[in-house]
């Protein structure tokens, strides 16, 4: 494999990395053009390896989207309708948000992960209460809700900063922050694709903020559609910034686009060979954050597979229940057991770890892939 990563070209990058230097904006370019797909993996392997072995993480979580109702309009979103009452438009009531969580009470859940629309009516008491009611219902589950997009939403809404909005919500009993949202930083694709909610340095600096306040949060960066390859490796460059500044960040997560039923139909969805090689590069490029995410309810659970042998040692979760990618024509299923998941990590020679949303390791790749807990569709 080392002649074929010197005849692809990338011999002075694997020098840099074995000597632990920081690679370039010029050398995320470089990577993403290279052909030789499989060099690229073994170099984005060996990072991840150095960091991870062979475990792959994954937590046992729930999605919930306690509204649809949102008066942006991102030309990728199939989930979103602009108004209470639009056709498909729902908002959950507090009650039936927190049935979601209470139906789940024989489940070793150690997560919420909660992404809304941007809700022009509802109170700032509704998201208060949202998180208090999870947390009376079970007092230890981590509550990840609300990406930065929203909490600048709620801040020009109730004439608040975004500072007083984040630590209204830690009291109520946020734990950290989603990665959703971020979309590419670049202004030209965002002023395409996503020109009324907040900009990437309002974004960036929630997550700083966030930090700052001792919590963890993640970045996405949704590809394929009509971004270039220097805006994602731009996207990148940002994103290592921030940690250099303020450490936060657990994971970096790229999300495939997925074009059914929204704006940007036309566009095809990115190739497999993009999903791998893009996850490559995030790996090679963030040095600093610890996780490279495949969300495998994008990706395919096929190529997620594949995707551990591409820097990826994140496989997200359980993630029941989720509509965003569903709406967007994502054929993988919406959830699976600890089961499923265990199994597809272990037939791609890789070593399950359940993890909580800090990384603590819950179940090792030592126990034996009982089912923990069971699916329920609802
Ligand atoms: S991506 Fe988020 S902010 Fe944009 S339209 Fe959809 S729900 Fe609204």
């Amino acid at each position: 494999m080392h002649g074929r990563v010197a005849a692809a070209g990338l011999q002075d990058v694997a020098d840099r990395l074995d000597a632990g230097e920081r690679l370039s904006f010029e050398d995320g370019c470089r990577l993403f053009a290279c052909r030789d797909l499989l060099a690229l993996g073994f170099l984005a392997n060996r990072e991840r390896e150095k960091r991870h072995g062979g475990r792959t993480y994954y937590n046992f979580n729930i999605r919930l989207e306690a509204t649809n109702v949102c008066v942006a309009s991102c030309l990728f979103c199939s989930f979103a309708r602009l108004k209470p009452g639009d056709p498909g438009s729902y908002t959950m009531s507090l009650e039936q948000a927190w049935d979601k969580l209470r139906h789940r009470a024989h489940q070793p859940l150690t997560e919420v992960h909660v992404v809304n629309g941007l809700h022009p009516d509802l109170p700032f008491d509704y998201y208060i209460e949202l998180l208090r009611g999870f947390k009376r219902i079970r007092p230890g589950i981590h509550l990840k809700c609300f990406t930065a997009v929203e909490i600048a939403f709620f801040a020009d809404l109730y004439g608040m900063t975004d500072e007083q909005v984040l630590r209204a919500l830690q009291d109520a009993g946020l734990d950290s922050l989603p990665g959703g949202g971020a979309e590419v930083f670049a202004e030209r694709v965002r002023r395409k694709i996503c020109h009324d909610k907040c900009g990437a340095d309002r974004y960036l600096a929630i997550h700083r903020l966030a930090h700052g306040l001792g919590m963890r949060s993640n970045i996405t960066m949704l590809y394929g559609h009509i971004e270039t390859l220097e805006e994602r490796v731009d996207h990148m460059v940002r994103t290592r910034a921030l940690q250099d500044l303020s450490g936060g960040l657990q994971a970096f997560i790229p999300l495939a686009f997925h074009p059914d039923n929204n704006q940007m139909r036309k566009l095809p969805p990115p190739t497999a060979a993009d999903t791998l090689r893009t996850h490559a590069v995030a790996r090679l490029m963030l040095d600093n954050i610890p996780h490279i995410k495949g969300f495998w309810i994008a990706t395919g659970v096929e190529v997620a597979q594949v995707l551990l042998w591409f820097g990826v040692d994140d496989l997200d979760g359980t993630v029941q229940e989720e509509k965003i990618y569903h709406m967007a024509g994502a054929r993988t299923p919406e959830a699976m057991t600890t089961t499923d998941i265990r199994r597809l990590i272990r037939a791609a020679g890789r070593e399950p770890v359940e993890r909580d949303t800090l990384y603590n390791v819950i179940t090792g790749p030592e126990a034996p892939d009982q089912p923990i807990g069971t699916m329920v569709t609802m």
